[in-house]
């Protein structure tokens, strides 16, 4: 019961990421219609329902766009959680500044990378050019319009039943 369901609003923009016991309550409450189903049904007393991956709202959700705030975690998310010098995956990353930031680097999108800790310190206080290393791709803003928070939504795109409602709204990920 614990899968996630992606909630759209009634102009399938991407709303929400819930669970599946959220997104039953919605369809019983005639709030919401099934828009995927997996395969699986859920029994209640009176009646059963398909297991929800994609539900839409029947009404509109006005809501304000908020800002995609700058953070670690969604920097990290950007850049798949891959260093972005040598390509390796994993847990022991951090961020990278890449003018570093007593030389005039900003915290900022396009001045922050995923990087390992190898990296990192191969790096140390050097520009890109003159630790010779280089970066997969620019570091961009990703260009990104839900109301999701962008890590979430990043992992959301992986699920396939999700996969062709959220892909129209991250351009930076296009290259995946
Ligand atoms: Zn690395």
């Amino acid at each position: 019961m614990d899968t996630s369901v992606l909630v759209l609003n009634q102009n399938y923009e991407p709303l929400n990421i819930t669970n599946v016991r959220r997104a039953v309550v919605l369809l019983c409450m005639g709030k919401a219609e099934v828009v995927k189903d997996d395969t699986g049904y859920i029994r209640s007393i009176e009646q059963s329902f398909r297991i929800p991956s994609v539900v839409r709202l029947v009404y509109f959700v006005k809501r304000p766009v908020p800002e995609l705030k700058l953070s670690r975690k969604s920097v990290l998310a950007r850049d798949d959680y891959t260093c972005q010098y040598c390509g390796e995956k994993g847990s022991n990353l951090t961020l990278d500044h890449i003018i570093p930031r007593d030389r005039g680097g900003k915290t900022e999108w396009e001045n922050l990378a995923c990087c390992c800790l190898k990296c990192n310190n191969k790096k140390a206080n050097r520009t890109p050019q003159e630790a010779r290393m280089q970066l997969c791709r620019p570091p961009r803003k990703p260009k990104y319009v839900p109301y999701i928070s962008f890590p979430k939504f990043v992992a959301a795109t992986r699920n396939d039943d999700f996969h062709e409602f959220l892909s129209p709204y991250v351009k930076s990920l296009e290259h995946r």
